[in-house]
This record gives C-alpha cells, structure tokens and sequence, in this order.
C-alpha cells in the first residue's frame, strides 16, 4: 500500500530512459530498503534498474535465481494520487469505490472475487488504476527477501533482484544488463490469479507496410494522379473479416492487426502488429498480408510499396522447453503453497519473454493482481502471501534439486 503511493507512471511517447524519472522513485526507495534487510549491493543504477544479491548460504552449487518485476505502472489510467483502500474479509458484496459512484466492483463483472469471500482485498479509491501491476510484485519480492534474509535456516543458491522501469511500453529490458545481474534462470512476477503460471506467450513482429502514390495537381490529374490513401484503404477492406483479427480470435490463435494509419495522397503508411504463438505461424500470417498487399497494388501499376517486418519478442517456450526443470521447479513451489497450478497462455508478451531470449529464462508467476490497468484494478492480501511463499518454495527448491 505505501510502494503505491509513489506515482511511477511509464509514458510512450517520451523516449528517455527511464521514459519517467519519477520511477527512480520507487527504485531508490526499494534499493535502501534492500540494503536496510543488509542486502549490501543493492543499489539502483542511472537508468533506474535495482539490482541486488542475497548470498547463497549452501555449500552445494545452486544456480544463481532472479526474481524480477517491473516498478512502472500502466499508462492507460492515472497513476497519480493513488489512495489504496483495504477492505477486511471481504463478504462477497459489491464494492463501491469511494470517490467515484460510478466505479462499483461486483462478483458479476469480476468473476474471481467470488473466490475471495473471506480475503482482505485491497483497491484503489475509483480515481487511479491501484498500481497492482506490478508492485504486487515488488511488494512479493521484498518481502520474499525480508523472509530469506531473517530466516537462514531456509538454504538457498544466491537470489538476484531486479527491479525494471518501462515495462508497460515495451521497454522494460531495454538497458538491462544482464552479465552484471549474473543469474541462470528467473522468474517474473507479473501474473494474475493465484496459482497461475505463464510459460508461453506470443511471438511478435510488427509490419510496416508504406505506400507511394503518383502526384499531381488535382486539377490536372486525369489518368496521371494515384492515391496512396485510396490504395491503403482497399489494402485494409481487403483483410481477412471473420478470422485473424483481434476481434475475432482467442486461445492460441494469432491475427494480423493493423494499429495505425497515417497518410497523404502521395504516401500511404500503415503499421500492423503480427501475433502468434509459433513464430512459423507468423511467417504465414505475413506471407497472407503481403499477398493482399501485391493483389491490391497490382491494379496500380505506378504505385510502389515498401514491406518492412520488425521483430519485437518471440515466444518464451522455445527457450522454457530446453530447461524443463525452470518451470517444472516452479510448478513444485506452487503446489507446496497449497495451490492448484495453471498453466496458461499469455497472448501478448512480458519482460520474461525478452529476457528469455536474452540468455535468462524467465516463466511468469502469479501476483493476484486483477482487472488491471483500470480504476477497479484489485488483489487479494491473502493471494500475495501464498506469492511469496511461492518464492521462498522456489528458492529452496532449487537448492534440494542441485547435487550435494
Ligand atoms: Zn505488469
């Protein structure tokens, strides 16, 4: 409730980094507090990563583990002023947030609250998101290495902590440095309901398609003038309608969604992101796009056109399945908590994904973070702590696997 308070909204469009230095912040704060545990170098660099390490306290060689979330909050709502309520043993009822009438959390329109009768649930006051995502996380993490560090008894390899600023925009992993970082395996804590675990999500690309018309003068433009406008528009009535688009997939299908247009007669951009969970798949779904593209052009002999694919993540299975015992670990601490494991999909991408591909894989745990990104986002006291016996469980775990 207090790392809440702190605004550390991320912003898009500001192209610095960190993309808001009031994220250094937190960061800070969580680099002293580390180091008040007598985590001795956990410190906070100039791009506003914390770095820190728990000394192994075994004698057997114990892969290095990170523990990772993000300390940015979403942009899609404010950030800013957050008043974080608690609500004791919650009765099953509807929650009205007190300062908007407006904002109502019901067990009808947030399913999981019918699992939580009984939980402290904590939100925010219907002006901001609560900021959840992801300083559940953080939160989980601190206090996983409060636990570790007063409890010796529990052996355990060495445990790396990071903390990353810009993940909401995509930019979380951007300076991160991971040969300083120094750990084998990780896990990021930016999952949902409790017990869940995310060891796949999309692999992505991103197409930008531009087009050149022919100008003139409209005046004088018969048979001489082709709209680059007018082409992207037939470009884009010409996708597929009743699959492969966002609207109208779910599970593990990916789609073709074009994300921005902007134009002049004379040129024509259109920028479209690529989804799929095998990256074969994506490759199909550009050949697709691209031979809608070549059919529409070819009834304008004079224009031209530019197909430009960008990489932006590829599905973390590819790595996970080369080290099965990462998730397999993950799935034991789970079930040691007391929890039901679900394993799930995530169709979209998390630091965990870059990270993989990085060098570090990195599944996603569960957090109990819900609705988020909105004013009604909420979590569960009771889901937190089985979080961060998650991670206690996974770093000793680890160190009963690893030969004597
Ligand atoms: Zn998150």
């Amino acid at each position: 409730m207090r790392y809440v308070q702190t605004d550390t909204q991320s912003d898009p469009l500001s192209g610095t980094h960190p993309s808001t230095e009031k994220q250094k912040t937190l960061s800070q704060l969580l680099a002293a507090e580390l180091q008040a545990m007598g985590i001795n170098d956990a410190h906070m660099d100039a791009w506003g990563y914390v770095y820190a390490t728990i000394p192994s306290n075994t004698p057997k060689a114990v892969p290095a583990l990170c523990f990772c979330s993000h300390v940015d909050t979403a942009p899609d709502a404010s950030g800013t002023g957050v008043k974080p309520i608690l609500h004791k043993a919650y009765n099953g009822g509807a929650i009205p947030l007190p300062d908007d009438p407006t904002q109502v959390l019901t067990p009808d329109t947030h399913g999981y609250l019918k699992k939580l009768i009984g939980h402290d649930l904590i939100t925010a006051s219907g002006t901001t998101l609560l900021g959840a995502d992801d300083k559940a996380g953080v939160a989980e993490i601190m206090d996983a290495a409060h636990f570790l560090m007063t409890h010796p008894h529990v052996k355990h390899g060495a445990i790396k902590i990071l903390f990353t600023p810009d993940e909401e925009i995509g930019q979380g992993t951007a300076n991160v440095d991971l040969q300083k970082l120094g750990a084998q395996f990780g896990y990021t804590l930016d999952g949902g309901e409790a017990g869940s675990l995310e060891d796949e999500t999309f692999s992505a690309d991103a197409v930008q398609l531009i087009i050149h018309g022919v100008i003139t003068h409209p005046g004088y433009a018969k048979g001489l003038l082709v709209n680059a406008i007018k082409i992207g528009g037939q470009i884009l009535a010409s996708l597929p309608k009743s699959e492969m688009s966002p609207e109208t997939t779910d599970g593990m299908q990916g789609f073709i969604h074009p994300v921005r247009v902007d134009g002049i007669a004379e040129r024509c951009t259109i920028d479209f992101i690529i989804r799929d969970f095998v990256t074969e798949g994506l490759k199909k779904k550009e050949d697709l796009l691209r031979g809608i593209v070549d059919l529409v052009m070819e009834q304008h002999p004079k224009a031209s056109y530019e197909f430009r694919v960008t990489e932006q993540y590829r599905n973390m299975k590819e790595v996970l399945d080369q080290h099965p015992q990462v998730v397999q670990y993950a799935r034991e601490a789970i079930a040691r908590s007391g929890l039901e494991v679900k394993t799930e999909s995530i169709r979209g991408g998390t630091d965990g994904s870059r990270l993989s591909f990085m060098g570090l894989p990195c599944p996603n745990l569960f957090t109990g973070m819900q609705a988020i990104h909105s004013k009604q986002e909420y979590i569960s006291v009771q889901d937190m702590n089985k979080a961060v016996e998650t991670v206690v469980h996974l770093a000793a775990i680890w160190e009963e696997k690893a030969p004597a």
